[in-house]
């Protein structure tokens, strides 16, 4: 018998650590690392994770107890995930169970029966690509899946004690997709049917009518042609095939009518892509400047071996054909890539380039999925039908055991960072990720995050530095669009009080002249939290920290989220004296009231979390706009990001500021980056593009460089900035979180914690102001009222490490919680740690 040491599913400190089981020989050949199975614990059966194997130890096992049973065929979590987990709990400081449950879909986090299979043909990968064989290659291989054939489902019990000896054997059936386990999920029984179309005939035939169809046919020879095109041939959905060729029903009827095509009724897959179709893309003949970035990551592909590139280029200048094109190195050779993307950018558009060059090779992974759908989409990774998956910030954990590449788009955003336990960066974890499977990186951005850049330029001593790889012009040698700045102190003072300055206004009246579309961004963010004296553009900031003073109307007064520093607000400017000088607000409901004012008859599509609550809303927007329904897109950050219509010719921004004046170190970054993405999205065609920023603190350097497209002075201002006030990167942060329902006894404690830190790094060396340049220096800020000083009726405060070094700074943090909540020994104390925090407001 061996030993096995697993991870129980308990999140608390006393279980935060492997127990040992012993292995019975029967369910030997069914446990590998990564497995889950269930234990018993005390008087339960818990489910757990095994971690590691070990021959029997030469100690006494007789009060050791057996694992009981094994609740997947597959391990759901490869010996490289369960390393991962190991690295996670260390690194953000959180429970190894919750590291490992954060990688698997919830549908399998309950504990269900679990059922095989046959796959659904439809299922099964593309056998051209070569990749597996669908033939059964052994008679054991064939006798196993005639025995689930034949029975149609099969549960592991059922399959075990039929072929005691055929663990790997099924295993191996179920790597190469003959096979699939499953488990029943409340929405895949409910069935959805869909009308839809496809040839009726042989295709020769098909091809022989177009040449007959009379002139005024037109439109039928458009459907047959484009139903010709569609690798394999394969029912397409009727509603798509009128919405992208723009034809009518009876166009189609008419078709079916002389017995071309067929109309018939198909299940709808959960899967929200299948039952659509793509048309096949090419491989592009690279740029000069492509050509160059794609040798140096091939190079890294070919050698096998980790590395992390930096993708600097322009919006435009072609990045996402260079991650197609490594993609497809990587697939040569047999490996599997992931590509992230945040959760904004994930439209259909997005996701249409990479089904366009890969199909069905390709699954989705985004949070509008249901737990069926997502469930789906796992399990055709973990079963190796497919081998690239795209997907928001969780997909770094896709259960591909080849991996080759990861790929993260939009690398500066920071929905990348879960802000929930575990509070994970997906980019860090790809790179150790990467690390341990051989795995090339690729950051890309037109704007990357100071904290990349400053890794790459700086070629800092260690392996996850990435290699700074730059693209200046765009692919299709068209320029960056023009862009103005307007003052909007100057609108005030001629008399102009709208919310439109006349330069935007006169560009959105030619644009509605000429029939071409604008995109208007109002970043909502940040709005009502600040007072900026609009006559001079006066924002209060902390005289200590550099950044806004946060607006609290209760009490009617001005404070710093960093340090605590508080101010009353004030009636007058104290730079110009003006009276002009409120908090700040305005919505997207308000921009499109006036415009409708200003422009009678305009139609408006408004994009917000209002507006896009609904599943598919997001997308049925943007289509409504690329059908040109609308001359104007208004809306929030959503409308910045990786969108593409050839019509878009002017972009306007409301106000720069809002954004630039959030109670956020990021702030400046964060403004020069929306600024670039937004700007990005003009003239990205044939036709030119125009580009007005309304600002009432034009002379702020994020500003202008956003308005130059110049990202490196951005980068220069913007360090300088970092290093005097010690931010990342020059020093990283942990941010503490404490709360109570009692505000008193949680200030003694937060006061307590704060001590405790200041005391272990002191007694280590470590504490002190970082102005001293030591090599390894600590600093403590608070305890204060958290920014949502009191949430679900339980006051919060905290306080900010801010530390640089080698030194563990993560575990002498979570050391002292863990010494406070056993001191304090009242249960209701929560203490959170957010190590690298994004999320400081
Ligand atoms: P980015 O992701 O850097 O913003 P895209 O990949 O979206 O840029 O490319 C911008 C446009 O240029 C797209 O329309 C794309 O099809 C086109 N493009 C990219 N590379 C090439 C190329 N090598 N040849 C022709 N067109 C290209
Ligand atoms: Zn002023
Ligand atoms: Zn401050």
């Amino acid at each position: 018998m061996e030993m096995a040491k697993v991870i129980v599913d308990v999140p608390s400190k006393d279980t935060d650590r492997p127990f040992d089981y012993l292995v019975p020989a029967s369910l030997r050949p069914w446990i590998e690392v990564g497995s889950r199975v269930g234990v018993p614990f005390g008087h339960r059966t818990l489910q757990g994770f095994v971690v590691s194997l070990h021959p029997r130890p030469e100690m006494d096992t007789s009060k050791m107890k057996p694992i009981q049973e094994v609740l997947d065929v597959l391990p759901p979590l490869s010996r490289e995930l369960v390393q991962l987990g190991e690295w996670m709990k260390e690194r953000y400081a959180c429970r190894q169970i919750t590291a490992l449950q954060s990688m698997l879909p919830t549908a399998l986090k309950g504990k269900a029966e679990r059922y095989i299979s046959l796959p659904e043909r439809s299922d099964t990968p593309d056998e051209t690509e070569g990749l597996f064989s669908l033939q059964p290659e052994s008679e054991e291989e064939e006798r196993i899946l005639g025995f689930v054939g034949q029975r149609g489902e099969v549960t592991i019990q059922q399959l075990s004690r039929a072929f005691p000896d055929q663990a790997d054997v099924i295993k191996t059936l179920l790597a190469r997709g003959m096979l699939s386990e499953h488990q029943q999920i409340k929405d895949k029984l409910q069935k959805k049917t869909m009308k839809a179309v496809e040839l009726a005939v042989e295709k020769a035939a098909a091809e022989a009518a177009l040449g007959d169809f009379p002139a005024k046919a037109q439109r039928q020879r458009e459907v047959l042609s484009y139903l010709l095109e569609i690798e394999p041939l394969l029912p397409i959905s009727q509603k798509e095939l009128l919405q992208t060729l723009g034809v009518t029903a009876g166009t189609v009827k008419a078709l079916a009518d002389k017995g071309l095509i067929a109309i018939k009724d198909v299940e709808v897959f959960r899967d929200p892509y299948r039952g659509r179709h793509f048309k096949p893309s090419e491989p592009l003949v690279l740029t000069e400047e492509q050509q160059r970035v794609y040798d140096k990551i091939v190079h890294k592909l070919d050698e096998r071996q980790h590395g992390v590139f930096l993708l600097h280029g322009v919006t435009g200048s072609g990045k996402t054909e260079i991650y197609l094109q490594t993609i497809q190195r990587c697939l040569q050779q047999e490996r599997q890539a992931i590509v992230l993307v945040p959760e904004i950018s994930l439209t259909p558009q997005m996701v249409e380039r990479f089904k366009a060059r890969f199909g069905d090779r390709v699954a989705v992974m985004h949070s509008r999925l249901s737990d069926g759908e997502r469930y789906d989409e796992w399990r055709k990774i973990r079963e190796g039908r497919a081998s690239v998956v795209v997907g928001a910030r969780s997909a770094v954990f896709a259960p591909f055991d080849r991996l080759g590449l990861i790929i993260m788009d939009e690398e500066h955003e920071t929905s990348y960072k879960q802000e929930e336990t575990p509070k994970y960066h997906a980019r860090d974890v790809a790179i150790h990720r990467a690390a341990l499977s051989g795995a090339a990186v690729i950051l890309g951005s037109a704007t990357p995050s100071l904290e990349s850049y400053h890794a790459a330029r700086s070629q800092a001593q260690d392996d996850f530095a990435p290699v700074l790889l730059e693209m200046h012009s765009r692919a299709l040698g068209n320029r960056l669009p023009e862009v103005r700045v307007v003052d909007m102190r100057e609108q005030l003072r001629e008399g102009n009080r709208s919310m439109f300055s006349i330069p935007l206004h006169e560009a959105i009246a030619a644009r509605l002249e000429r029939g071409e579309q604008t995109v208007l961004l109002l970043n909502r963010r940040g709005y009502s939290t600040f007072v900026m004296c609009r006559s001079c553009g006066y924002v209060a900031g902390c005289p200590e920290c550099d950044i806004s003073l946060t607006y609290h109307q209760k009490s009617n007064n001005l404070r710093c989220h960093y340090c605590g520093y508080a101010a009353p607000s004030p009636d007058v400017c104290p730079d110009c004296g003006s009276e002009h000088i409120r908090y700040f607000g305005t919505g997207t409901q308000r921009v499109e009231e006036e415009l409708a004012k200003l422009f009678p008859g305009i139609r408006v599509i408004r994009m917000d979390v209002d507006t896009t609550t609904e599943k598919g809303s997001h997308e049925k927007l943007l289509q409504q706009f690329r059908d040109k329904k609308a001359d104007v897109l208004l809306g929030t950050q959503m409308v910045a990001k990786g969108l593409d219509f050839p019509d878009v010719t002017l972009v306007g921004v409301i106000t720069a500021d809002s954004a630039l004046n959030l109670p956020d170190f990021r702030a400046a970054e964060k403004t020069f980056q929306l600024l670039t993405q937004v700007a990005g999205r003009a003239g990205r065609h044939q036709l030119p593009g125009e580009v007005v920023i309304q600002s009432y603190t034009p002379e702020h350097y994020s500003i202008i460089h956003a308005s130059g497209h110049d990202y490196l002075s951005f980068v220069k201002d913007e360090l300088k900035h970092r290093k005097a006030l010690h931010y990342p990167p020059y020093c990283r942060l942990i941010l503490v979180t404490l709360s109570h329902e009692q505000l008193p006894l949680l200030v003694r404690t937060a006061e307590n914690y704060a001590a405790m830190v200041k005391k272990e790094a002191d007694r280590r060396g470590w504490f002190g102001s970082l102005d001293r340049f030591a090599a390894d220096a600590l600093d403590i800020l608070g305890p204060v009222a958290s920014p949502i000083p009191r949430l679900k009726n339980r006051y919060r405060f905290q306080c900010m490490i801010k530390w640089r070094g080698t030194m563990d700074a993560v575990s002498l943090t979570r050391d002292a919680a863990e010494q406070l909540q056993e001191s304090v020994r009242d249960s209701g104390l929560a203490i959170s740690i957010d190590v690298d925090p994004q999320m400081l407001m």
